[in-house]
């Protein structure tokens, strides 16, 4: 393969850079012509494709967000669109992509690459860790600290006070960053959409510990449970400590990513692009005991997740009381 190309798709997240450098400067080497697609799926639908060289991708494997650029693409979802866009690849003469970016992502890379032959190496980059086929995604680790940072700023506030607060955090339908911030940073409570989170047992709990002088509460409300508002109200009646919620909302999607989120971005890249010389496609790249893995594309929504989140969810539980 003599031309790849490399986007990034669905919502931004921290590691992203890595990745697109990783792919870049791998090609690069290999010898392999490399282009950048901006805004994704609707980059390449208006034909913002771009020869990359060495100095776009330097100095951005410590910065946040995507060089290239995210967007949604309704117009991606219609056959008569996702032709347009696989013509524009076609004309530069470019055989393989690069998808970096959730399984929405992935669904359009694979039609790609089923409607038009071009080969597609899908790598995940989201900070929710959503994604079957990887134990880690790109930037989770980078949001899990982002989370922990406001998590300890939020217990000297509630700890003066003496309240409660419930901290949502994104994650879409899944709890893993809720979750691993509980775990990590001794949350004194947790929901997430996988378990049942008895509401019940949680103000138990709380007053328990107030019984037995503790001074705050955090309690991290994974977004797939739904609003932290009617879990505030009902808290609100049946504890007597003051509760307060507080939704992070984007300050997770940015910052300077972690070395964990860099290195798993780069080797990723690295091995999207070994799979395109090897005329691989139509597969998504994993890391699963702390080994990369490749999977069919489709295991992103056909696949089920091996991580057994509930056994972390009861240890989470139990440490909280
Ligand atoms: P993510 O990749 O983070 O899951 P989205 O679900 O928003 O984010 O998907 C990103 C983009 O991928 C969409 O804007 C659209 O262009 C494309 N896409 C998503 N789902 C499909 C689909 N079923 N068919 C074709 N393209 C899709």
């Amino acid at each position: 393969m003599k031309r790849i190309a490399v986007l990034t798709s669905g919502g931004d997240a921290p590691g992203m850079n890595a990745a697109v450098r990783a792919v870049a400067k791998v090609a690069m080497a290999k010898g392999i012509e490399v282009f950048g697609v901006k805004r994704g799926y609707l980059g390449m639908l208006h034909d913002e494709i771009f020869r990359m060289d060495g100095s776009y991708v330097s100095g951005i494997i410590d910065r946040g967000g995507t060089v290239l650029l995210t967007a949604r693409c309704l117009e991606f979802k219609d056959p008569k669109f996702r032709a347009i866009a696989a013509e524009n690849l076609k004309k530069r003469g470019i055989e393989g992509i690069v998808v970096i970016g959730g399984d929405g992502s992935y669904r359009g890379a694979d039609l790609l690459s089923k409607e038009h032959g071009i080969k597609v190496v899908g790598l995940p980059g989201t900070i929710d860790n959503d994604i079957v086929g990887t134990d880690y995604t790109i930037g989770f680790d980078t949001c899990l600290n982002t989370i922990l940072d406001a998590m300890s700023k939020l217990r000297d506030t509630a700890t003066s006070h003496e309240r409660t607060i419930l901290m949502e955090v994104m994650g879409r339908h899944a709890g893993d960053l809720a979750l691993h911030a509980c775990l990590a940073g001794g949350g004194d409570g947790v929901l997430i959409p996988e378990a049942e989170n008895p509401l019940e047992m949680l103000v138990y709990q709380i007053k328990e510990r107030r019984r037995q002088g503790k001074l705050h509460d955090i309690v991290l409300v994974a977004e797939g449970v739904g609003k932290v508002q009617d879990v505030e109200d009902y808290m609100r009646e049946k504890v007597s400590t003051e509760v307060r919620s507080v939704v992070l909302g984007h300050v997770q999607r940015g910052g300077t990513p972690s070395g964990f989120d860099r290195v798993l971005a780069t080797k990723m890249g690295a091995r999207a692009v070994e799979l395109l010389e090897q005329g691989e496609g139509g597969v998504m790249v994993g890391i699963e005991n702390n080994q990369l893995v490749t999977h069919p594309i489709s295991f992103a929504w056909e696949g089920t997740r091996k991580y057994d989140i509930k056994k972390d969810y009861e240890l989470a539980v139990m440490l909280s009381k």
